[in-house]
């Protein structure tokens, strides 16, 4: 492609991730074409800084790209396993959960058999032109009537002192795991899924570390909330409810409800806790774990010889202390930023006073013109949509919201999927969801 090149699109998916793979595979499934996906990157991995041994998927295989949706789309994890061989023992080996890297290889599988992604295109910026967005990458202007963004969320970590704070976020941990850690102290800042996986493979690694500091700021270890009337949140029903309730309300609802999606898996916390306990009474030269609950972080700063001094608080105490380590790997966990690719087009945008751009009820935009281009925004919606947004629970209902949207009509039938709890869309609605002026 040369720099100067321009390609119009009818669909054009910025963001190579199980949403964007979703929404074009729905696309696609409708009979659809005129599609492109773009990404930064130069090839397709999820999540490779925690594709640890034995890591699993968090939630039923069921919901993969499509089958919420259309379970007859060629596109689904059961259409990928047989097309490999591996339907029985992909049963037998994991009866309902599968491992994150068979994820990984489903997606790689659907993104060879869509040929519709560019890798190494980054959009830089978007502009509204006459006939639909233009969409700046490195590769040349693409213009498209609709845009879906599709970019996931960014590592989060407190403003400390470390220079290496981002270097050693879990999110890159794999790629920038030393050659050993025999020896070392490790701290480990974090309560949630990440640490607790960092942990335990640094406790299996044949020369693991020789301290191990944990800080969480949470009371214990806490488990992920994975009870059934709970996981109804994770429905379209609960989204739909959850959309039409005010801001207040909404923010009180995800709050509460956190650790449907923040807390550590029982199987992770009862291998981990088995794991302890062998290290503790089975293992000569054990590694030394301090776990400590209900401890926040104040700083970490550079010391001599390239170690750590990290400063800690008890919440509860208020106890300050201060140790030292080799090196500090954060799990902070990661936060939704609105990309500087959109400044462009901000004065059409509104935005919540979460930060999040307003969405309407189809996840698109809610823009400031009579112009028809219509920019779609997946993963980037938690206060309005609620916690199942940021997972893959509903990101193929959310595609094919999207594809009927665009469509004009149902395509995909949408109707509600019954549910034990009762959902009652909000009387009052949403103050955001009222008709703006444009
Ligand atoms: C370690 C980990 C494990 C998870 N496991 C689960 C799980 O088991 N179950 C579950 O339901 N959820 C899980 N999640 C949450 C969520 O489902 C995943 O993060 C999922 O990958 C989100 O998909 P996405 O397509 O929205 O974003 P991403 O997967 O983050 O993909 C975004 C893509 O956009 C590209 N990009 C960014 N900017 C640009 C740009 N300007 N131009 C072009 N391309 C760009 C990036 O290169 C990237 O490929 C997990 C999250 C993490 C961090």
């Amino acid at each position: 492609m040369s720099v100067s090149s321009i390609f119009k699109k009818d669909l054009l998916a910025i963001g190579c991730g199980p949403s964007n793979l979703s929404l074009i595979a729905l696309w696609i499934g409708a009979g659809q074409s005129g599609s492109v996906i773009l990404d930064r990157s130069s090839s397709f991995t999820w999540h490779s800084g925690m594709q640890l041994p034995g890591a699993e998927l968090q939630v039923s295989f069921l919901k993969d790209l499509v089958t919420l949706a259309d379970p007859t789309n060629p596109y689904s994890f059961l259409s990928y396993l047989k097309s490999t061989g591996s339907i029985y023992r992909t049963l037998v080996a994991s009866r309902y959960s599968v491992s994150r890297k068979a994820f990984e290889k489903y997606y790689n599988w659907a993104i060879n058999r869509l040929e519709a992604v560019e890798f190494n295109t980054e959009a830089t910026a978007i502009t509204m032109g006459t006939d639909g967005f233009h969409v700046e990458t490195n590769s040349g202007r693409y213009v498209a009537s609709n845009v879906s963004v599709g970019i996931g969320k960014k590592p989060y970590v407190p403003n400390f002192d470390d220079p290496d704070r981002t270097r050693y976020h879990s999110a890159n941990f794999m790629e920038r795991a030393p050659a050993s850690y025999a020896g070392q102290d490790i701290c480990v800042v974090g309560g949630g899924q990440s640490a607790a996986e960092i942990v335990e493979y640094l406790l299996n690694l044949p020369t693991p570390p020789a301290t191990i500091h944990w800080i969480c700021r949470r009371p214990m270890l806490l488990p992920l909330d994975d009870s059934p009337f709970v996981n109804e949140i994770y429905t379209p029903a609960f989204a739909e409810y959850f959309y039409s309730l005010p801001e207040a309300a909404r923010a009180r609802l995800n709050e509460s409800l956190k650790m449907t999606s923040d807390g550590i898996s029982m199987r992770t916390l009862e291998s981990l806790y088995s794991r302890l306990y062998r290290n503790n009474i089975e293992t000569e030269s054990h590694t030394s774990v301090h776990l400590k609950c209900s401890c926040e972080v104040l700083n970490v700063a550079k010391r001599h010889e390239g170690r750590r001094s990290v400063t800690t608080r008890n919440t509860l105490t208020d106890f300050r202390e201060e140790f030292d380590c080799d090196k500090v790997l954060y799990a902070t966990g990661y936060r939704y930023e609105t990309p500087a690719f959109l400044d462009g087009i901000a004065t059409l945008l509104t935005f919540l006073p979460s930060g999040e751009i307003c969405l309407n009820e189809d996840f698109s935009a809610r823009l400031k013109t009579s112009k028809k281009a219509r920019l779609f925004l997946q993963n980037a919606g938690v206060s309005q949509f609620g916690l199942a947004d940021q997972n893959l629970s509903l990101s193929a209902w959310r595609s094919a919201k999207i594809v009927n949207s665009i469509l004009g009509r149902e395509y995909y039938t949408l109707d509600k999927e019954s549910v034990a709890t009762s959902f009652p869309l909000s009387q009052q609605g949403a103050p955001h969801s009222r008709k703006i002026a444009v």
